[in-house]
């Protein structure tokens, strides 16, 4: 359920209409947009009776929201969410573009990918502390190390470090250090891992699982947001089909479905997607041409002596390439 109200509403009313709907045992979830105030509503909201709500002081219409997922809709908030990280923006007239190798494997090697990253202009950096790997036996991450690594790379550059987070009790330690915590594909619906990122005031990318369905992934994000982080960045990575040329099946209808039924960012991940190197460009610019807010893309100074995702890992003169046909590109698409 959806209370719209004008902007300059007093506090007062809104509080009270809050009150009155913490009554029905729902939670009220303020969403100030440009145009309007709304109260996004929680719970079980069939025991509110509709009429009392809209005969309060202030209220301008009352909408029962159709979509399973309530807070993440479209139909809750009409306007595209802009997440803030340091001095750059993911969602609305912004393409950004998040950089990095798969994981951190030493000092001199994400100093050298960072230090030149930082050079093309690129601020927003990636790296896995804590790895989520298919075989136990696989490089599983430098851990409380990398993201000693990662806070220098944030000191020395001034980028905001974008790292994975595995498992609750990990959250504190790592939110010290990330600007943005990523729920990996194999974490997307571990939703007690998702109730706790929702209780802090941190951007959360979301990636789509391998086996998820468009509709899973909004349920996720709403997970989220029901705990009262709206910062949700999502990200297509690729699913599980039978074809086997390429490492997953990059999904790109979701994009445009995504931006449809949701007011979230979505950007792309073209390395997992893929799963190789030569992929990765033609992928990342189809991903802007259909409307994906930015990429994530992996990027390594040496891919053949990479611990993890080599084989998809731009070189950094590759990636120079490609983000100067992104460049190109932007004004096209965001116009
Ligand atoms: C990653 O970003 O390195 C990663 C493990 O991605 P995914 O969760 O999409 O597999
Ligand atoms: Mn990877």
């Amino acid at each position: 359920m959806l209370i719209i109200m004008n902007l300059n509403t007093q506090r007062n009313d809104i509080d009270n209409i809050k009150n009155k709907i913490i009554e029905y045992d729902c939670t009220p979830h303020e969403i100030p947009g440009e145009r309007k105030l709304a109260i996004g509503i929680t719970g079980p909201t069939n025991l509110i009776h509709e009429e009392e709500i809209r005969k309060m002081k202030s209220v301008e219409e009352v909408i029962r929201v159709t979509k399973k997922y309530k807070l993440v809709s479209r139909e809750m908030k009409e306007e595209d969410s802009v997440i803030k990280i340091g001095d750059s923006k993911i969602g609305g007239n912004n393409i950004s573009i998040i950089a990095g190798p798969c994981s951190v494997e030493s000092k001199d090697q994400i100093f050298d990918i960072a230090g030149r990253l930082k050079e093309m202009g690129i601020n927003l950096f990636r790296a896995g502390a804590y790895k989520p790997r298919t075989s136990p036996y696989s490089f599983q991450g430098l851990k409380e190390k990398g993201l000693q690594y990662l806070d220098e790379v944030k000191k020395e550059f001034g980028m905001s470090i974008v790292t994975e987070v595995k498992d609750t009790h990990t959250i504190p330690i790592i939110s010290e250090v990330a600007d943005v915590l990523q729920i990996g594909a194999r974490n997307m619906q571990n939703y007690s891992l998702l109730e706790e990122v929702g209780k802090i005031n941190k951007p959360i990318l979301l990636k789509r699982g391998m086996a998820a369905t468009v509709e899973d992934l909004l349920m996720s994000a709403e997970y989220i947001l029901a705990q009262g982080n709206y910062n949700v960045i999502l990200c297509e990575r690729g699913i599980r089909t039978f074809e086997t040329s390429t490492r997953n099946t990059l999904d790109l209808n979701s994009v445009p479905v995504i931006k449809k039924l949701s007011h979230l960012p979505i950007i792309v991940d073209p390395s997992h997607g893929t799963g190789y190197w030569d992929k990765v460009a033609p992928m990342s610019l189809a991903a802007i041409a259909c409307g994906a807010d930015g990429l994530i893309v992996e990027v390594h100074n040496h891919p053949d002596k990479a611990l993890s995702d080599g084989a998809q890992s731009l070189t950094l003169e590759r990636f120079k390439k490609l983000y100067t046909k992104i460049k190109e590109l932007t004004p096209i698409i965001k116009n």
